[in-house]
């Protein structure tokens, strides 16, 4: 197979791992990244184009040098705490820049799209285990970005004959097992990363956001994914266009959530370090719980995770997060 596609974003935690598992598919892989959080080594498979969404020249230029056969579609800003603070900063780079995208798509004929979506679209639904029907309220601006993307990408296929996958990741998390690729981002703050920190010398501590939820030990409730099963969903989604199969929105998650306590807890263990923990305020726009409903993931994609136990997911993010920072130490060992 040498199917050529464009992924933007490839430089970074999620995208670097979809690279690698589409160049062994063997996929002809262009990069597009602005290594604003991304990094060079993690682009593992292809070329790596350095650029950015909101270039139209730059991107012009892209379409013009090559015959994409689909486009898959992850850089973005992701951190909804600093959505909330700086709201045009996410309309701007997600929004207005999956605009850009499509426009570049649709003027040069590329009619396939795997998206990056999130179940923070879903906003605060009445149920915790969410199936992609449910209406979409958003809490925060990085939900209101990405469904508004969602929105452009379906309007614009109602109109044409493009083709889309959107796949509403629930909390990604793990490391490629064999700690090639990893989370590289600078000052991350999603929970396992942070915790991960921790126990590994990184950072002194962490906050619990809100204890007083209405959840079985008064903290927040995620399902949380492993990043090679998202990668593998990835995947799976470009050959259900690609075998003629029509457009999807799909979750992604494994229908199942663990409290931030719990988290922490495994964190705690697996590492053996008993690093300390505060209780803090709740965080702007976090929602109590939010688990996937998967079946239909399941059964529209033939998708069978292969990484659903909360210890994997903890000791390939340890295992990653000591590799990093040995490397940062000593950036010559690598
Ligand atoms: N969280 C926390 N301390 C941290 C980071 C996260 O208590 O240092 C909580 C956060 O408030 C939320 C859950 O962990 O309830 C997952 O947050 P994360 O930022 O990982 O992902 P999100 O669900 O916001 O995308």
């Amino acid at each position: 197979m040498t199917d050529r596609v464009l992924v933007t974003g490839g430089a970074g935690y999620i995208g670097s791992h979809v690279v690698r598992q589409l160049g062994e598919a063997g996929y002809d892989v262009v990069v597009f990244d602005n290594l604003s959080t991304g990094h060079e080594w993690a682009v593992t498979h292809g070329e790596l184009v350095v650029g950015d969404l909101a270039d139209p020249e730059a991107l012009e230029a892209l379409f013009a040098a090559n015959e994409f056969d689909a486009v898959l579609h992850f850089a973005a800003h992701i951190i909804v705490p600093e959505s909330v603070a700086d709201p045009l900063k996410y309309y701007r780079n997600n929004t207005r820049n999956t605009l850009n995208l499509l426009g570049a798509m649709s003027r040069h004929g590329v009619n396939r799209i795997v998206f990056s979506s999130t179940a923070a679209v879903y906003g605060m639904p009445d149920q915790q285990v969410l199936t992609e029907d449910l209406p979409l309220a958003p809490i925060n601006p990085y939900g209101a970005s990405k469904m508004m993307s969602e929105r452009m990408i379906m309007d614009l296929a109602s109109a044409s004959d493009l083709d889309y996958v959107i796949l509403r990741y629930f909390n990604v998390a793990g490391a490629d097992p064999q700690t090639r690729l990893g989370q590289a981002t600078p000052e991350a703050t999603h929970l396992i990363k942070v915790a991960c920190e921790c126990a590994t010398g990184a950072r002194g501590g962490m906050q619990i956001f809100g204890t007083d939820y209405g959840t079985r030990d008064g903290t927040c409730v995620r399902d949380y994914i492993h990043v090679e099963d998202l990668a593998s969903a990835h995947v799976r989604a470009l050959e259900h266009m690609q075998q003629g199969n029509g457009s999807e929105i799909l979750n992604c998650g494994y229908g199942r959530g663990f409290t931030v306590r719990e988290v922490i807890d495994v964190v705690k263990r697996l590492s053996g370090v008993d690093f300390p923990v505060t209780e803090a305020e709740r965080r702007a726009g976090d929602p109590e719980a939010l688990m996937a409903d998967n079946q239909r993931i399941r059964r529209r994609l033939d998708w069978v995770p292969a990484y659903d136990d909360l210890d994997t997911i903890v000791q390939t993010a340890l295992d990653w997060e000591r590799h990093w920072q040995a490397r940062q130490n000593n950036p010559t060992d690598q």
